[in-house]
């Protein structure tokens, strides 16, 4: 069973579209829909926008189901040179921009508990990543960090402020906190994202614009990815 975690409707209908033999049901307000997409075991669900409503998600289908890993799609603010609108970025590793007790003397990000800034995502599954990515026409991929916040990012600043602090490529809203539900299961992840906008001043525009040329993007690849996981 792979499990699949987008926070937005528009980023989960094309997956359910696509799924057949589908099963569903709604726990603490989240729809679970169980059943197979390109011939693979999955479930597909939209956790809502932000950490809180991402980590509920991930928990509960962790619990429910017992993915072996899991993907969150969809898509993202874009940050640094090169990296284009409807370009992918897979994360070589998440962070949560916004966890912050630097006045405590912690460095920014730092998570206590899980006592680190950086949660890596799986190399053999960002390998198949970059594998499926290759198999769509004309689709550029870039890896690095994705900062994650319960912020939209629109502005020269906030973009610049992550680029130095947690040299992120792509900054978004879910991502870190499904990787910290993730890795404090044990259950190997990723964060997959088209780019959507820039995350810069132009983001507010930008953003409603190439929403769903982004979301055509990850699916494009979800679709090359999920074969290579059977
Ligand atoms: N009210 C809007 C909120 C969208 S928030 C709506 O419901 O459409 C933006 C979503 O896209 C989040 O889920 C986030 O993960 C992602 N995203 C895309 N660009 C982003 C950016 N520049 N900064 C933060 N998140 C971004």
């Amino acid at each position: 069973m792979i499990g699949l975690i987008g926070a937005m409707t528009v980023e989960v209908e094309l997956i359910k579209g696509s799924m057949t033999e589908k099963r569903e049901e709604t726990i603490s307000g989240i729809t679970f829909v169980q059943g197979k997409l390109e011939g693979v075991d999955c479930v597909a669900a939209v956790s809502g926008i932000g950490k809180v409503n991402a980590a509920m998600c991930a928990q509960t289908m962790i619990l429910r189901y017992h993915p072996r890993l899991i993907i969150n799609t969809g898509v993202a603010g874009g940050m640094g040179k090169g990296i284009k609108i409807s370009d992918i970025v897979v994360a070589d590793s998440v962070v949560q921009h916004d966890m912050d007790t630097s006045d405590l003397g912690d460095p920014k990000g730092f998570i206590s508990g899980i006592d680190r800034i950086q949660i890596p995502c799986d190399e053999e599954l960002n390998d198949k990543v970059r594998a499926a990515a290759g198999a769509v026409e004309g689709l550029a991929c870039h890896q690095g960090i994705i900062a994650t916040g319960d912020q939209f990012v629109g502005s020269k600043d906030k973009l610049n402020r992550l680029m130095e602090e947690f040299g992120a490529v792509a900054c978004e809203m879910e991502g870190g906190s499904i990787g910290q539900v993730c890795y404090i299961n044990k259950v190997p992840f990723t964060v997959v994202r088209a780019i959507s906008d820039n995350a810069n001043d132009d983001a507010h525009m930008d953003y409603p614009k190439f929403l769903k040329i982004a979301v055509k993007k990850s699916f494009e690849l979800l679709t090359e990815l999920m074969p290579l996981l059977a």
